[in-house]
């Protein structure tokens, strides 16, 4: 009898810690990745021609985080910025799905550790495998295997890009008025290669190729604008961009300080992107680039994603974005300019993965041509790609 009663008690717990955890990883989810509250219905009705622009472009976005969260991404959900519904409501072509795979304590733009990590409590609520709980490596790998199981169970309408005839396999059929989306797989700090530059073997086999050397803290590859030393490339941050490049793997330096964004410039061989970041001329921020930097990716045939949340603006609304992606393609020419919205990247943004037309409308309505437009949208991020993989 007392036995019954303990084994339904602790089935009871059971059931209640795990609805506690679902709650807990919805609500988290809903707070972190917010949008301000806005018209969407007027913006539209008075955006007539960037509205027809729009559903003729090729739209890539450089960073969004939407794989870490405990969502499903096949459904339209009502809490964060994207799922599979949103990207093809927002005629996303290409999404680069970026997995963090570890959170300092206090997380802040200007000093983290790089020896906490409050990822643990995340991993749990969200019931990922034990060897995701304390490894960014297993973090990583789950993600991965997360991504390709949701295109699995896509109906051919999600597509991990893992070479340059799949990309180009996605172009035909987008061109064929086909609505799939690609996905690139990337990686928001190399310190998920815990192991060392060998490491990379097995992220490019669970589908990685793009991988941003740092996130908020310094690593054993490189230097953090947000972490403690702030230092340059390591002989091991060396040696992984040499290993990236031979694999066609893309160089991210969003979240690099200004030494490794110089150390990294001076040996790497490919064009590289800085994925989701601001600009200092316009927001003042230590996370954000110079104007300097932003010429110099742009002279190596790179391109730079403007981030949409407030720190990469200074604002909360599309005009903010518009700005800052009209600064930019002044200051470089439209060929270097593209998103990198870090949507669902614990950020609050002044739209949701269905509402990029506002932006091609904005565009517009700030002077650039409808060339100017479709490159910045996509199809700048479409050729990197295409040139960078094997
Ligand atoms: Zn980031």
């Amino acid at each position: 009898m007392i036995r019954k009663i303990l084994i339904t008690l602790g089935v009871l717990l059971l059931i209640s810690a795990g609805f506690f955890c679902l709650a807990l990883g919805s609500i988290v989810d809903g707070k972190r990745n917010a949008v301000y509250p806005h018209d969407t219905a007027q913006a539209f009705a008075l955006s007539d021609e960037g509205q027809a622009l729009h559903q003729t472009l090729f739209v890539a976005d450089l960073h969004a985080d939407s794989l870490c969260w405990d969502r499903d991404l096949l459904e339209e959900n009502d809490r964060g910025h994207l799922d599979l519904p949103r990207m093809q409501k927002g005629n996303v072509a290409l999404q680069v799905w970026t997995v963090f795979s570890k959170i300092p304590r206090g997380l802040n733009v200007n000093s983290n550790p790089s020896d906490s990590d409050l990822m643990p409590l995340m991993a749990i609520s969200a019931r990922w495998p034990l060897s995701a709980w304390f490894s960014p490596k297993g973090r990583a790998l789950h993600l991965a295997r997360r991504a390709h199981s949701l295109a699995d169970k896509s109906d051919g309408q999600l597509q991990i890009i893992r070479s340059k005839g799949d990309l180009t396999s996605l172009i035909e059929a987008r061109k064929g008025g086909e609505k799939k989306v690609g996905i690139l797989l990337g990686l928001e700090g190399a310190h998920a290669l815990e192991d060392g530059v060998g490491d990379i073997d097995a992220m490019y086999d669970a589908g990685y190729r793009v991988i941003g050397l740092v996130h908020f803290f310094d690593n054993r590859y490189g230097g953090s604008s947000s972490g403690e030393a702030k230092g340059g490339l390591t002989d091991e941050g060396k040696e992984l961009i040499r290993q990236m490049e031979g694999r066609g793997m893309v160089v991210d330096l969003a979240h690099a300080s200004p030494r490794l964004f110089a150390d990294t410039m001076a040996i790497s061989t490919k064009p590289l992107i800085i994925s989701h970041t601001g600009l200092q001329s316009l927001c003042d921020s230590p996370r954000n680039i110079t104007d300097q930097q932003l010429r110099e990716v742009a002279d190596r045939g790179g391109i730079v994603g403007i981030g949409y949340w407030e720190g990469a603006t200074c604002g909360q609304d599309i005009e903010s974005i518009v700005k800052s992606i009209a600064y930019a393609v002044k200051l470089v020419g439209a060929n270097h300019v593209a998103l990198g919205s870090d949507f669902d990247g614990s950020t609050t943004t002044p739209l949701d993965g269905t509402e990029l037309s506002l932006i091609t409308a904005g565009l517009l309505n700030s002077g650039m041509s409808p060339d100017q437009v479709r490159l910045v949208m996509g199809e700048n991020f479409q050729k990197l790609a295409l040139a960078a993989l094997h």
